[in-house]
């Protein structure tokens, strides 16, 4: 049986004929930056999330990266955030001059430990980035009220989330500023690189609109040092197809994701921690990850049996040697280093059968 990771290949057979045509109109059209395939897209995703504005840009750490900037963070300024993360999230910061603050995880939803933020807020804090890992949102009600206690910004790392729900309102949309990526393999995957920033601040907004388009306010006027963080127009074409179709596919990666946790969970096989997700909370399984004591050996085990997995993510930011110099040890953050070495993501897409899945599910089991 060939398993596919992500079956990007299903999905776009299931999409061709209207895709190939909307990408063709764009060739056509000639109007490859900005332009009408973009205005319908930004539209689409503020409808969507409920979101004042939604602004398209070049990829989930521009968006991050655009956040940062419209609220001038920079130099001597601390952000907290996560270790347990896609690098991109800590790296914008760094990249800032800025420097990241980590905060430990839960060790039942991976996302940041809210008990845990207070004691990291000195008086150079300037943001909190808290990450929803997997497709889960971080207990976002919470980590609000801590920043509107010191008076922060919150900006919601949802590059895995988009689609997800809190307390019945959309990721992106629980926070100042919210930032998802559109990489291929996110939920909602683009044929390249693309994000897209949410807010319902009007100045943050403008602010955003101008920075990804080298600060201009108008042509050749250059209000701020900006960066060039657009979308182009033949990912917003596609994206405005995939975006039609996003709430089936989401309703099934969540019946896959529930199934999984349902098959895997059964009292026999102590072996398998699923992933929790609160109550409250919907996911959209970005990655459905399970924790195993043996991870080397289910790995090897899986892949005997031609079933490709991932680790999301195998070193915590904290250890990484580019982040050296904020000179965290080993141990500071236990419950990252603990799931670190556990975790391992099972194939996971709308076009997942029950026939695959229930192999899969069989050689986790090692029946
Ligand atoms: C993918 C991802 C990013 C970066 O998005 P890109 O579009 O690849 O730049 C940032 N944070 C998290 C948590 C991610 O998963």
């Amino acid at each position: 049986m060939k398993i596919n990771f992500i079956d990007l290949q299903s999905q776009y057979e299931a999409y061709k004929k209207e895709i190939d045509s909307e990408v063709l109109e764009v060739f056509s059209s000639a109007q490859f930056i900005g332009g009408e395939k973009l205005n319908k897209l930004e539209k689409s995703l503020a409808i969507y999330t409920g979101s004042k504005h939604a602004i398209g840009c070049s990829s989930g750490t521009d968006a991050l990266l655009l956040a940062l900037m419209a609220l001038d963070i920079g130099y001597n300024d601390e952000v907290i955030t996560t270790p347990f993360t896609f690098i991109a999230t800590a790296e914008v910061i760094a990249f800032l001059g800025a420097k990241p603050v980590f905060v430990d995880i839960e060790p039942d939803t991976y996302n940041i430990d809210v008990t845990k933020i207070r004691a990291a807020i000195t008086d150079r804090t300037k943001a909190i980035i808290p990450v929803s890992l997997y497709g889960q949102c971080a207990d976002m009600d919470v980590i609000n009220d801590i920043a509107k206690e010191y008076k922060l910004p919150v900006i919601e790392d949802a590059c895995q989330s988009f689609g997800a729900t809190y307390n019945g309102k959309k990721s992106c949309n629980l926070s100042t500023i919210g930032c998802t990526s559109f990489f291929p393999s996110k939920p909602l995957g683009a044929y390249g690189d693309g994000g897209a920033i949410f807010t319902n601040d009007d100045d943050l907004a403008t602010k955003m609109r101008m920075l990804l388009n080298h600060g201009q306010n108008e042509r050749y006027k250059h209000k701020y040092i900006g960066i060039n963080g657009r979308l182009d127009a033949v990912q917003a074409a596609i994206l405005n197809v995939k975006l039609k179709y996003f709430d089936q596919e989401v309703q099934a990666r969540e019946e896959i994701g529930s199934r999984y946790s349902d098959l895997l969970d059964d009292s026999e096989n102590t072996q398998v921690i699923t992933p929790k997700i609160k109550e409250g909370n919907t996911s959209v399984y970005a990655q459905y990850s399970i924790r195993v004591k043996d991870r080397e050996a289910m790995i090897k085990r899986c892949a005997a049996a031609e079933i490709p997995t991932a680790v999301h993510y195998p070193v915590p930011l904290h250890l990484q040697e580019a982040f050296e110099y904020l000179n965290y040890n080993k141990g500071d953050f236990p419950v990252s280093e603990e799931v670190a070495t556990q975790i391992m993501s099972l194939p996971m897409s709308p076009y997942l059968s029950e026939t695959e899945q229930d192999f899969i599910i069989q050689t986790i089991k090692g029946k």
